[in-house]
C-alpha cells in the first residue's frame, strides 16, 4: 500500500512538481532570508535564474556552520508567529543547529513518517510504541507527528527505562518499536535476558534510524526481538526523521523526493556526482516555508538510484549510509570508518555494538584504544576468558581495517550516549 500518489509519479511528472516547488523555495527564500539573498548577491544570481532543476547548480551550498552562524532564529522565512515548534541538535561539536516549523512544515513532517510507516506495514489500529527521546531531538516527536497522521496509537514512551519498554510491549501488545537501532539492540538482548518468550510480545517491526548502522546489526536486532526492520534517514537541519525510509523492499531508503530534492556531490570538490556513484548527499527542501534549507551539505556519504522499486514507488532512493564524510579518521595514515569497527565487533558473539573509538597521539604515533561494552553475563566471567575477546576483537578489527588497535571490554551501558544515540569517536589529536 502506497499512502500518497505523489510517490509513484513518472520522472516527468515528478520533476514538474520539483522544479515549481523548488522556484517557490528559492523566491521565498530571497525575499526573506538574509543570508540567502547575500549569498545569491554575491554571484549574482537571481530566483528567476532558477529555470530548470539543473540550474540549482548554481545555488552555492548551505553548511552547517552556516546554520551554526544564524542560531538560534537567523533563517525564518516566516514571522515568528507562524512558527510553532522547534528542535535542535544536541550542539555536542558546537553551538546546536536549530530548525522551526510552520504548522504547515509539521503536517508534511507527519505526512513524511506516515508514508515510512505505511511502508513498514503500518495501518490505522497499529500500536506505535515510540521509544525515540522526546525533546529538542527530532526523533520523538517527528515519529510522533507521523503516527498521529496515519491515525495509529502512539505510545509517547520515549527513551530509557528498559523494564517499562519490554512491560509495555507485553501489556500494550505493541505492533511497532520506533528507536534508535543501538537500543533496538539493547532491547532485544533484555528481552531474553528477562525470560520473555517471543511469543508473549506482538511486535511485527522496528523502524531504526538517527545513528549509524549495518546489516549485521540487522541481523541481531531482528532475531532477538522477531521483527522486520526499516531503516529511516532524516536529520536536524532539513526536518528530522522522515526524509527517507526502506519499504518492504529493505532495498535502499525511497526518499520523499516531492518534498526534499537530492543530489549527490564529490564531497572534496563539491562537484556534482551522477546518480550511482558514491558521494555525499546534498538535499534542498521543496515544501518548507519556515525555514527553507537549499542545498544542504548533509556529510552523510551514499549512492543514488532512480530504479523503479519493486514496491511500486518512483522516488529516487539512497543506499545506507556507509560513514560521513567528517567521520572518517585518518589513524596512522589509513582511512577508518567507525562503520568498519562496528562492522568488526558485529562478528563476535556476546558483546553489543556499543563502541567508542578513542585517539591519541601521546608522542608522534597515533594510538587507538576501541571501548567495547560486554553484555553482563560476559562481564563477570573469568579474567582469562575477557583476555581471550579482547585479542578475538583485536583481529577481527585488524583483519576489518588494516589497523591494530588496544581494546578494553566495558560494562553495559558505560559508554557515553547523547539524545540516545551512542557517542562513537573521540579524537584527541591535535591535528
Ligand atoms: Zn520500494
Amino acid at each position: 500500500m502506497v499512502w500518497n500518489e505523489n510517490e509513484c509519479l513518472s520522472k516527468d511528472e515528478k520533476e514538474k512538481i520539483q522544479l515549481e516547488r523548488l522556484k517557490k523555495t528559492v523566491k521565498l527564500a530571497y525575499e526573506n532570508v538574509e543570508f540567502y539573498r547575500k549569498r545569491f548577491d554575491e554571484i549574482s544570481l537571481k530566483p528567476e535564474d532558477i529555470k530548470t532543476l539543473k540550474d540549482i547548480e548554481k545555488i552555492p551550498y548551505t553548511t552547517k556552520s552556516d546554520l551554526r552562524e544564524a542560531y538560534p532564529l537567523g533563517l525564518l522565512a516566516v514571522s515568528r508567529d507562524e512558527i510553532v515548534e522547534v528542535h535542535a541538535s544536541s550542539g555536542t561539536t558546537g553551538k546546536p543547529t536549530v530548525t522551526a516549523y510552520t504548522q504547515n512544515d509539521l503536517d508534511i513532517w507527519g505526512e513524511c513518517i506516515a508514508r515510512g510507516l505505511t511502508m513498514a506495514g503500518a495501518k490505522k489500529d497499529y500500536i506505535i510504541q515510540n521509544a525515540y527521546g522526546y525533546g529538542l531531538f527530532t526523533g520523538g516527536f517527528g515519529i510522533h507527528h507521523g503516527g498521529n497522521r496515519l491515525g495509529a496509537i502512539t505510545i509517547p514512551i520515549s527513551a530509557g527505562n528498559t523494564r517499562r519498554q519490554l512491560d509495555t510491549m507485553v501489556d500494550f501488545q505493541s505492533d511497532i518499536i520506533t528507536c534508535t537501532p543501538s537500543y533496538a539492540m539493547y532491547l532485544g538482548e533484555s528481552r531474553q535476558k528477562a525470560g520473555i518468550p517471543l511469543e508473549d510480545i506482538n511486535l511485527k517491526v522496528g523502524i531504526h534510524g538517527a545513528e549509524m548502522w549495518t546489516d549485521e546489526m540487522r541481523k541481531r536486532i531482528e532475531e532477538s526481538l522477531g521483527i522486520k526492520t526499516y531503516n529511516i534517514y532524516g536529520l536536524t537541519e532539513v526536518m528530522g526523521p522522515g526524509v527517507a525510509q526502506e519499504c518492504s523492499q529493505q532495498n535502499g531508503m525511497h526518499i520523499q523526493d516531492d518534498h526534499f530534492y537530492p543530489e549527490i556531490i564529490d564531497p572534496k570538490t563539491g562537484e556534482t556526482l551522477d546518480y550511482g556513484e558514491p558521494g555525499e548527499l546534498v538535499l534542498t527542501s521543496l515544501t518548507k516555508t519556515g525555514m527553507p534549507i537549499i542545498r544542504f551539505r548533509t556529510k552523510d556519504l551514499t549512492t543514488l538510484t532512480e530504479e523503479k522499486c519493486e514496491c511500486g514507488r518512483t522516488t529516487v532512493r539512497m543506499s545506507r549510509i556507509t560513514g560521513r564524510s567528517d567521520d572518517m579518521l585518518k589513524i596512522k595514515g589509513v582511512m577508518v570508518f567507525p562503520s568498519q569497527i562496528e562492522k568488526a565487533l558485529l562478528k563476535i558473539n556476546g558483546i553489543t555494538p556499543n563502541y567508542l573509538i578513542h585517539v591519541t597521539r601521546p608522542d608522534i604515533l597515533d594510538e587507538v584504544e576501541v571501548k567495547v561494552e560486554t553484555t553482563k553475563e560476559l562481564f563477570f566471567d573469568e579474567v582469562k576468558e575477557m583476555e581471550k575477546l579482547e585479542k578475538q576483537i583485536q583481529a577481527s578489527i585488524r583483519s576489518e581495517t588494516g589497523l591494530r588497535v588496544d581494546v578494553t571490554l566495558c560494562e553495559p551501558e558505560t559508554l557515553p550516549r547523547s539524545e540516545g544515540k551512542a557517542v562513537r569517536v573521540i579524537d584527541e589529536r591535535k591535528l
